[in-house]
């Protein structure tokens, strides 16, 4: 380290034990302006739910309750399975629907010529937007081509797109007639693509001609062919695929509805044709559809249960094989909403861009059905942070003067990678907010994203969720809670963590580390995995009895913050010290020179474990002995001896989730020269595997 970085990297030391005040200027105009009034509302929110969330939901439309249902308690739950089956309930015989929640409340109250969306695709010169009212008249159609096909309330439809504005349209069209959606990030192979279409028995398919990644272009038509030919072969036929024309096609939305096809734009985008094959009898083209003319502009929204299912999505599969989990109308439509208005301060002249893609969990919540919820004008991305260089996020930002921002810990490390000149060329100066979910940020990135893209102005906040959480459950809220740089902070209105002794299952009062569970439901909990109950209650509720078990582990300190460390079997046991693997993967990312660093548990004779690294060194820096004894001398430093790993080795690119999350089990394997690695369906790139297996023997 040169005496420059040295300095540098004291100071960073030095703020990670800091507190970080919410900035004046958002906590002056904050829905909840003070950690005081943050802990007498979340108070009231536990003592009382029944008043604190019937509160909430007057500000929803609701088309009917039942009789007596403002005396009536508005939850009803077990999560005791000595005492039978686990269900919860929320607002159960209220009736509503969120897709009127999410448009027609807000065109009848004046706000249709409200953006929805700012679309921006892969290619700069590539943009679109479309209101409020717009969007209300294209999901209405929409909703009567999916009725003239025959799908009917409680259906499953599944959709297999890319970020475009039809996806919007298609998941708003379902929930409108009361068809259950099932999203398949459009990065996933036709096998997963087929598993999860048969596995949710779905006879219609949506999806698009192909879309831009950077320079690639994805057929995801022909991949979804093949998807379909597996699912005859399994004896789930897809009877109707609709097919949006993205790559060429005229495009609805305000700014550019001219009919030209994209490649005449002067963009920077690669004129290339991309081939579809539409089979007979099933497969049709979206536009030819929404132009037929018996489809009217008129479709009156299914007013559902509140418990009715509202859509179905499988978790992102780091841990095992995929879930179904399930969530209902009524609670997911008030706690998706609610989170977004307070753990974004929310106000109507802001301008908001969440970054991941709409195939997650992240996508559903807060960039379709939360902000919709509250009216709020959102960037919608198409592209790649990288793309056509390292500083397009922050282009974005400017361009649309973002105020609130939301991505993932992977991409504010993969932009650290890249020079600090990316952020600076641009000015940032509309930002107030910048959120990180997905997976524990490691100080050093939370400093860095603070720092450099917030300029030391804004909230970081740091959102814990889960995709059976449906929306934040661990978050600071921005004008009210001190944060501590890794911290998630405290728990959202209605929530109860709990940590417990992994080895006997005891409430740990007070700072400790152990199983993070929640005690009692909240509205936006899942309701059920999909076709297989017993599978729901065996994963979640039979390891603590009376608690939701998230599967990863967390700390508390001395001042009550929350620390998510990570999945529980992340954990690793170093001579009786149990550690978090992420822990001593924050320490080696304190080197100026790491990037990205990915720990696991291998066995050891003596010590039972010990830590096993892969490091990913930022452009330009070289892996040798000087660095790794330097990397031992910080993880020494920082955690102890104990948690030095025995052995530190280069890993180009780490094996990731195709939502970028660090598979840990392929790494556990690689350590352990065991080639069993598992399922690798949800891997984004299978040949990881061999460049570390390769590497293996090349370790210093
Ligand atoms: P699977 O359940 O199939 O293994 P997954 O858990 O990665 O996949 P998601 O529901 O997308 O699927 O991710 C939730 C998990 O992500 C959490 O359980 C946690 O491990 C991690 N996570 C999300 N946000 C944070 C955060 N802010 N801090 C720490 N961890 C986080
Ligand atoms: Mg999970």
């Amino acid at each position: 380290m040169s005496s420059a970085q040295l300095e540098q990297h004291h100071l960073d030391l030095q703020q990670l034990q800091q507190v970080f005040e919410p900035p004046a200027a958002i906590q002056t105009r904050a829905h909840v302006p003070s950690i005081e009034a943050y802990r007498d509302m979340y108070r009231l929110s536990v003592s009382d739910p029944n008043k604190f969330w019937r509160q909430i939901a007057s500000e929803f439309y609701w088309h009917s309750k039942p009789d007596g249902a403002e005396e009536a308690p508005i939850l009803d739950y077990n999560f005791d399975l000595s005492k039978g089956g686990i269900y919860v309930r929320w607002f159960k015989g209220w009736r509503t629907n969120i897709c009127y929640n999410a448009l027609d409340r807000h065109v009848l109250a004046g706000r249709g010529d409200r953006v929805a969306f700012y679309w921006e695709g892969n290619d700069p010169e590539d943009r679109t937007s479309i209101t409020y009212a717009e969007l209300l008249q294209q999901v209405c159609r929409f909703a009567n081509v999916l009725k003239s096909n025959g799908v009917k309330k409680g259906d499953r439809v599944a959709i297999y797109m890319p970020m475009v504005l039809e996806l919007v349209v298609a998941m708003l069209a379902c929930a409108r007639i009361g068809a259950v959606h099932s999203i398949v990030f459009g990065g996933f192979s036709a096998g997963s693509l087929a598993d999860r279409i048969i596995n949710a028995k779905c006879h219609i398919l949506i999806t698009c001609d192909g879309n831009w990644r950077g320079t690639k272009l994805l057929s995801l038509k022909s991949i979804a062919d093949k998807a379909m030919s597996i699912c005859i072969e399994e004896g789930n036929p897809v009877v109707t695929c609709l097919v949006v024309s993205h790559v060429k096609r005229p495009r609805f939305g305000s700014d550019e509805a001219d009919g030209d096809s994209h490649s005449s734009k002067p963009g920077i985008r690669p004129a290339k044709d991309c081939p579809v094959e539409m089979l007979a009898g099933r497969d049709v083209w979206w536009h030819e559809a929404m132009a037929k003319e018996d489809i009217s502009d008129d479709c009156q929204p299914e007013w559902l249960d509140a418990e009715d299912p509202l859509f179905m999505l499988y978790t992102s599969g780091s841990t095992g094989k995929p879930k179904g989990v399930l969530h209902t109308v009524g609670g997911y439509m008030v706690y998706s909403a609610t989170t977004f208005k307070f753990s974004f301060d929310y106000h109507l002249e802001d301008i908001y861009w969440c970054t991941a893609d709409i195939g997650w969990i992240t996508g559903h919540s807060y960039v379709v059905y939360g902000p919709m919820a509250n009216c709020a004008t959102s960037v919608m991305f198409e592209g790649l942070p990288t793309w056509p260089d390292a500083g397009r996020c922050w282009d974005v930002v400017d361009k649309y003067k973002v105020t609130t921002f939301y991505t993932a810990p992977t991409a504010i490390r993969t932009l650290m990678k890249s020079s600090d000149a990316f952020v600076e060329r641009s000015s940032r100066a509309s930002l107030r907010i910048i959120a990180s979910v997905g997976e524990p940020i490691n100080p050093e990135a939370w400093l860095w994203y603070h720092r450099v893209v917030g300029r030391s102005q804004c909230s970081v906040v740091d959102t814990f969720w889960q995709t059976e959480t449906g929306g934040h459950v661990i978050t600071p809220l921005p004008g009210a809670t001190p944060t501590k740089p890794g911290s998630a902070c405290f728990p959202f209105f209605g929530v109860q963590p709990v940590l417990l002794n992994p080895e006997t299952g005891d409430v740990i009062e007070g700072p400790g580390e152990g199983y993070l569970v929640f005690a009692g439901p909240w509205p936006g909990i899942m309701r059920t995995v999909f076709g297989d109950h017993p599978r729901y209650e065996q994963t979640y509720f039979s390891k603590f009895n009376g608690y939701y078990t998230t599967g990863d582990g967390a700390q508390r300190d001395k001042d009550g913050y929350l620390w998510v460390t990570g999945r529980i079997d992340d954990m690793i046991n170093v001579s009786g010290h149990l550690l978090s693997t992420a822990q001593i993967e924050s320490a080696l990312v304190e080197h100026p020179k790491v990037a990205e660093a990915a720990v696991v548990g291998r066995h050891h004779d003596v010590k039972g474990e010990s830590a096993y690294a892969f490091v990913t060194l930022k452009d330009g820096a070289t892996f040798d002995d000087s660095l790794v004894r330097q990397l031992l001398v910080i993880v020494r430093e920082r955690i102890g001896a104990f948690a030095a790993p025995d052995t530190i080795q280069e890993a180009p690119a780490l094996p990731k989730t195709r939502s970028g999350k660090i598979m840990r089990r392929i790494l556990r394997e690689i350590a352990a020269k065991s080639e069993n690695y598992g399922d690798v369906s949800t891997l984004a790139d299978p040949g990881v595997i061999e460049t570390l297996v390769a590497l293996r023997t090349r370790q210093v």
